[in-house]
């Protein structure tokens, strides 16, 4: 039997990236999103062409009552998960500190840290040996910004990543005797659609030529790094934060 892995936020971007990959390295995969049900189905379909397995879950990793239910849903179509990649996340317009409201930072904690926990905490009590399982990996996807702190952009989004990161480390050591192993991955400036959603789509060609590689990154140089640390590859890896970066 076949590995199962949930990716939060699968419908596009890297966690898009990250479900192909996964699919083609024959895990059977679940796709979750909040609202982009075209997306993720059309993802389905392209993965069970290539011969896979793949499940679309609509979910809002912030609502506890909708984690529960697609976490049930997940271990009942494709089996006990064995790896979760926590990659749901957002941000809003760039904005300084100073223009930040109470509705706002809620929006961003709620999603990108409660989701987080919530993933983490319904992942745990599937896949821990304290639990009968067979233990697994969760991969959280933080972002370089927790270091940098986004200054002048959204420096809540950060603030949340920051927090992930606290997450990684927590419950890493948390669950070591468990059978579950937790990372992160820190990705730098990636090409992907959440930069429109802080209004500046052209943001990565902007800043690339800051980027000591310079350029910036593919959502599937992501994908690999979180594969990696999926894989028994990586299987002294715990409680560690890889930067995908390109140096910056
Ligand atoms: P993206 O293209 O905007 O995709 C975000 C995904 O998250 C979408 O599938 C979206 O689903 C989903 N999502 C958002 N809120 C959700 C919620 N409450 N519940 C469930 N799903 C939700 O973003 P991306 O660039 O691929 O980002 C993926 C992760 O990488 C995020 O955690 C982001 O913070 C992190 N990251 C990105 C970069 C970068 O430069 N791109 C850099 C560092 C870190 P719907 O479409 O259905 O709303």
């Amino acid at each position: 039997m076949t590995n199962a892995i949930l990716i939060t936020g699968g419908s596009r971007g890297i966690g898009a990236a990250t479900a192909r990959l996964a699919a083609q390295r024959g895990y059977r995969v679940a796709v979750n999103y909040r609202q982009g049900a075209r997306a993720a189905e059309a993802l389905v379909r392209e993965i069970e062409k290539l011969g896979g397995q793949a499940l679309a879950v609509q979910a809002d990793v912030g609502q506890g009552t909708d984690v529960e239910r697609m976490f049930d849903g997940v271990a009942s179509a494709l089996g006990p998960l064995t790896a979760l990649v926590n990659n749901a996340g957002t941000l809003e317009m760039q904005s300084r500190v100073d223009g930040l409201d109470a509705a706002r930072l809620g929006r961003i904690l709620t999603t990108n840290v409660v989701g987080s926990f919530l993933c983490a905490g319904a992942a745990v009590r599937q896949m821990s040996t304290r639990y009968g399982g067979r233990g697994g990996v969760i991969v959280n996807v933080s972002s370089r910004a927790a270091v940098l702190g986004s200054a002048g952009e959204y420096v809540d989004y950060a603030a949340s990543k920051a927090a992930v990161d606290t997450l990684t480390v927590g419950l890493a050591r948390e669950v070591a005797a468990e059978g579950i192993r937790v990372c992160g991955v820190r990705p730098g400036l990636i090409e992907t659609e959440i930069h429109a959603l802080g209004g500046e789509p052209g943001r990565v060609a902007r800043l690339a030529s800051g980027v000591p590689l310079g350029r910036g990154g593919q959502a599937e140089e992501v994908a690999r790094a979180i594969l990696w640390l999926i894989s028994d590859e990586a299987s002294y890896v715990t409680g560690t934060l890889l930067d995908v970066s390109g140096g910056r």
